[in-house]
């Protein structure tokens, strides 16, 4: 933990009741790289490697469509489509949620579906802050070196999904 900050150890915790969901754009399926069959393989060991860590998802979505192939549609980010699918069919509140990305897209399609981006500088994210910034056209309110810094940040923020078991509010 970074000295001075409030304590939240991640690891000592059970369960925080944060809800989790994975929205990712696969146009590669449209494409023709990849079969549907491959990215449900992948989403399946992605499960299994978060669940030998004691984590887990909710749900994933993703979009396998390309405008040039399947027509336009709303939900590829940075359009809001997915994440406010996710938001509906599950009951979750926009206002006490936010989107963690490495690409400039992931926050641009929070700020449509109205809640704040973090961006991580792991994957893309580094590059596309350094060589792209201008295709930044909203502030992410947080740059995270990976995602457990994302989530202590979040945890600190308190921009947590209503539903947190136990009922406890601060
Ligand atoms: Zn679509």
């Amino acid at each position: 933990m970074r000295a001075g900050s409030p304590t939240i150890d991640l690891f000592a915790q059970d369960n925080l009741g944060l809800r989790v969901f994975v929205v990712t754009n696969q146009s590669g399926v449209a494409r023709g790289y990849f079969t549907e069959e491959t990215l449900a393989e992948v989403h399946r060991r992605l499960r299994d490697g978060l669940s030998r860590g004691g984590a887990s998802v909710d749900a994933i979505y993703h979009r396998p469509h390309l405008p040039a192939i399947t027509g336009e549609c709303d939900c590829r980010k940075p359009r809001p489509g997915m994440i406010q699918r996710a938001l509906r069919e599950h009951d979750i509140d926009a206002r006490r949620s936010c989107v963690v990305g490495d690409s400039w897209i992931d926050i641009e399609a929070g700020a449509a579906a109205g809640m704040p981006g973090l961006l991580v500088l792991t994957g893309y994210g580094r590059g596309l802050l350094e060589f792209q910034k201008n295709r930044f056209t909203t502030e992410p309110v947080h740059v995270a070196d990976d995602l457990l810094d994302a989530a202590r940040w979040i945890l600190e923020h308190d921009r947590t999904p209503q539903d947190r078991r136990g009922g406890e509010e601060r």
